[in-house]
């Protein structure tokens, strides 16, 4: 399949990225092309033009900020992956980065990219929810602002980036002392997308859990959090059987429409939930440990 004809221009900095979107109407940015392409050749999406952020450098890498971490949004999946900052500071964001796609993808697709195509099925979405990571935006009139990751997956494919707007960077919190996070998915087997990814991220004391934040992806149109798991979690000592019965009840805490297809039924997801909650809780303990 080709793609429709469209324009292509390069911007060398955000400003002019802006500028180019609201010169040419129906523009989309492009990052890595990894996942914007291929909708272009599926005839999905026709933009009148492509503005290439890929040169700009001030989107590109990661440092540490005041209690966390920053990592433009041009950062590519390989440099997330690899990052001995992002290891220290946040593994369980290493952890997904290197686990998407292929090698291919990872040294092309952009954590940028991901987060601002939300699909349900990509692993930055859930992991960057859990960890309570935010976005930060550009808007056209050259103000910043910062949304929750909470709040910016609005939909399939829906985020909170608007119009002539750019994300910018993500910023990911430490933990904090005596918290863990760990990231399971059951991946496709040709994609490498999420047909189910659990996060968790849990504070223990002492073998106790005071704290626990569950999101599962891939299973809905955007990361679902598990409210009654992370309530079974909270208080107790992460025993196998405490974690097994906590992990139990991810089915009926999914709420919303389950996505099915060819290869995993909705049902099929619903259950899968439940055991790589699991993994991801047990992980998570013994990081936190
Ligand atoms: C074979 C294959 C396997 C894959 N496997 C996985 C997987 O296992 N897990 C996973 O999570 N992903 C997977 N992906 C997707 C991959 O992670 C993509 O890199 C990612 O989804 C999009 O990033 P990109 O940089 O390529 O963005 P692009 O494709 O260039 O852009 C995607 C969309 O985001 C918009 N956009 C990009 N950057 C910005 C920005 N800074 N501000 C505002 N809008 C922006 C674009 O306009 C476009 O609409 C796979 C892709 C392929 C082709």
């Amino acid at each position: 399949m080709y793609a429709p004809s469209f324009d292509y221009h390069r911007a060398s900095s955000v400003a002019e990225a802006q500028q180019l979107l609201a010169a040419n109407p129906g523009a989309k940015l492009l990052a890595g092309g990894h996942s914007l392409l291929p909708m272009l050749k599926l005839r999905l999406a026709a933009p009148t033009a492509l503005i290439d952020i890929g040169r700009i450098s001030a989107l590109k890498g990661i440092t540490a900020a005041a209690g966390g971490l920053r990592i433009g949004a041009m950062t590519t999946h390989h440099d997330v992956a690899t990052s001995a900052l992002v290891a220290a500071h946040c593994p369980i964001v290493s952890d997904a980065a290197a686990r998407i796609g292929d090698m291919t993808v990872r040294n092309r697709g952009t954590i940028g990219g991901s987060v601002a195509h939300a699909d349900p099925a990509a692993d930055m979405p859930t992991v960057l929810t859990a960890v309570g990571a935010s976005m930060e935006i550009a808007g056209a009139g050259g103000d910043v602002r910062t949304v929750a990751a909470a709040d910016f997956f609005l939909g399939m494919m829906a985020t909170a980036v608007g119009e002539g707007e750019i994300l910018t960077a993500i910023v990911v919190p430490d933990l904090g002392a005596g918290s863990g996070g760990a990231y399971a998915k059951f991946a496709h087997p040709a994609s490498r997308y999420a047909v189910v990814g659990a996060a968790a991220v849990l504070t223990m004391a002492g073998g106790v859990c005071s704290r626990a934040i569950i999101i599962v992806g891939g299973a809905t149109a955007t990361p679902a959090r598990l409210a009654s798991v992370e309530a079974a979690l909270t208080g107790a000592t992460l025993t196998p059987e405490v974690v097994a019965a906590a992990s139990a009840r991810a089915a009926g805490d999914i709420t919303g429409d389950l996505m099915g297809d060819l290869f995993a039924s909705a049902e099929y997801r619903r259950h899968m939930a439940g055991i790589y909650v699991a993994r991801a809780v047990t992980a998570a303990a013994a990081r936190a440990r």
